[in-house]
């Protein structure tokens, strides 16, 4: 992604002209480091930038959790390692996910601890570690009921205690993933937790241990073990049924309104005229849409805040843009911001708000925010970088 460096510019200024942005506030993301390593106390964060952050952009949003204190990274594809060392991490980071034999040479020269799970791979990466004349750690995933990754018990051990004899290797991590951590009842994570304990017991010699998400983290303090793994809550938004220790949300998705147009009663808007007015209604349009990842299903259920009202989108989701009934706020114009994530005056609209209306989860509203929009990285309202470039 190219990014631009912006010295002395305002949001405000660097918006007059955007349709659309998404701002990532790097200082509230500082602060939600510093509270979740105040609630974990002596427990590594490990922040999960796998998908481009969530969305957020891994590029600028890595090294700013960095400096703020995140003491290991974690991602799912070895190359999503390989991107974060381009930016210019330094801390151990740690690839959640499957990674090829081939992958072994890459992984060692960008100082990637990759999750083995193969006898092979283990061999493939000792031999890169002893050819690069380093000792690389590697992570073991054990399956404890979520039947995703990992390798069941006895498997698990029988290849830590085979990859304990490779040279310059060192198995660093055991650990597993929850099930159930943020559903109302989340009692399977005592079974998972047992099946756990037995690998751990079993591997007493490995000792780096982690079986937390942001929910699990958040709920249960017997799982946080040697490092929690934070994703969502690093954005200030919180998993369902958890506690919060006091998070900021990181994004705000905003876009301008490129039109207000006059409907008078029975008039239709957007494909398929869904709906229509009942009365003397003004109509605004606002340039993003479902290529944007701004779900298809919002038409006609969502709402944006303008001018710190909130006003209800009316018809179908285009693929670019959609429309809002601003009758409402007979100040709305032309150029107005309407902010669909985000703050506006007294009232806020969520991720997790979002997502319940479309029938999906915050997770899936943030990582599927595209390219298109251009990332603002700002600290209290000064631009700090630009990603992608914009004109
Ligand atoms: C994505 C992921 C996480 C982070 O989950 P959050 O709920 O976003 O905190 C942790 N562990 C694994 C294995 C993951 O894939």
């Amino acid at each position: 992604m190219t990014q631009t460096a912006i010295a002395h510019e305002t949001l405000s200024r660097a918006t007059e002209n955007q349709n659309a942005w998404i701002e990532i506030d790097l200082a509230a993301a500082a602060a939600n480091v510093r509270a979740l390593k105040a609630t974990l106390g002596s427990v590594d964060l490990i922040a999960v930038v796998k998908a481009n952050a969530y969305g957020a952009g891994a590029a600028i949003l890595a090294p700013a959790l960095e400096q703020a204190g995140a003491d290991r990274f974690a991602v799912v594809w070895p190359h999503e390692g390989y991107m974060l060392r381009q930016a210019g991490v330094t801390r151990p980071i740690l690839v959640l996910g499957h990674a090829f034999p081939a992958d072994a040479i890459p992984a060692v020269r960008s100082g990637l601890t990759l999750t083995c799970n193969s006898l092979e791979l283990g061999e493939s990466l000792s031999r890169a570690a002893t050819a690069a004349g380093v000792t690389v750690p590697v992570h073991l995933k054990v399956d404890t009921g979520l039947h995703r990754f990992g390798l069941d018990i006895d498997r698990a051990v029988t290849l830590a205690t085979q990859l304990r004899e490779l040279p310059n290797l060192a198995v660093e991590g055991l650990t597993t993933h929850m099930a159930n951590a943020d559903e109302a009842d989340d009692s399977f994570a005592a079974e998972q937790h047992a099946v756990f304990l037995e690998a751990a017991r079993r591997l007493p010699w490995i000792p780096y241990r982690h079986t937390a998400n942001s929910a699990t983290a958040l709920r249960r303090e017997e799982l946080r073990y040697s490092g929690a793994r934070i994703g969502l809550a690093l954005h200030g938004e919180l998993p369902a049924n958890s506690p919060g220790p006091g998070l900021t949300p990181v994004l705000s998705l905003r876009a301008r309104l490129a039109r207000v147009s006059e409907l008078a009663p029975g008039e239709g808007v957007s494909y398929g005229l869904t709906w229509r007015a009942e009365r003397p209604s003004r109509i605004a349009l606002v340039p993003v849409g479902y290529a944007d990842g701004w779900r298809r299903g919002l038409g006609n259920h969502g709402t944006v805040l303008i001018r710190g009202r909130r006003c209800p989108m009316v018809g179908r989701m285009c693929m670019d843009q959609f429309l809002v009934d601003v009758t409402d706020v007979p100040a709305a114009a032309e150029g107005d911001i309407a902010t669909l994530i985000g703050t506006d005056g007294p009232d806020r609209i969520t991720a997790t708000e979002v997502a319940g209306l479309a029938d999906t989860i915050s997770w899936d509203v943030l990582a599927s925010l595209q390219a298109r929009i251009p990332r603002l990285y700002h600290r209290d309202g000064a631009v700090e970088a630009i990603a992608p470039s914009m004109w």
